[in-house]
């Protein structure tokens, strides 16, 4: 996909709005327009990768720095006591938007849980 045509990165290069909480260099975070759970946010590389799928060892430092931003997200918004990060990939998973990002939901929203 022409990064032109992408959602994120319009929302990163501010041309289409949103709810911004958390930028730095590397990343972004903003709130879900269609939210799953009372705080929804999702963390967002600057840079344009389509998905998890499309990881490589390139993206190590940049994955890193974000695990690392999670939490301090998570403080920012004062759910450091419970919150679930969920990435899709591929649209058989759900994923709907091709372009890497990480759902910070809290309290998390139900799941089956059931594995027996
Ligand atoms: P996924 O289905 O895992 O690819 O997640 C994409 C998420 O992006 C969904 O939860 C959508 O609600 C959200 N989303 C789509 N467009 C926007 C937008 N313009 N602003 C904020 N969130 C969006
Ligand atoms: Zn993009």
């Amino acid at each position: 996909m022409n990064p032109m045509d992408c959602i994120f990165c319009k929302i990163i290069g501010g041309s289409v709005p949103s709810t911004m909480v958390y930028q730095d260099d590397q990343t972004v975070a903003f709130n879900d327009v269609n939210p799953a759970a009372p705080v929804h946010v999702l963390v967002v590389p600057r840079e344009h990768i389509a998905g998890a799928a499309a990881l490589t060892e390139a993206h190590a430092g940049l994955l890193g720095h974000i695990w690392i931003t999670i939490p301090k997200i998570a403080a920012q918004l004062g759910i450091s006591d419970g919150f679930r990060v969920v990435t899709n990939s591929g649209a058989s998973a759900g994923q709907t938007v091709g372009h890497l990002h990480f759902h910070l939901q809290s309290p998390a929203p139900s799941v089956i849980m059931d594995r027996s």
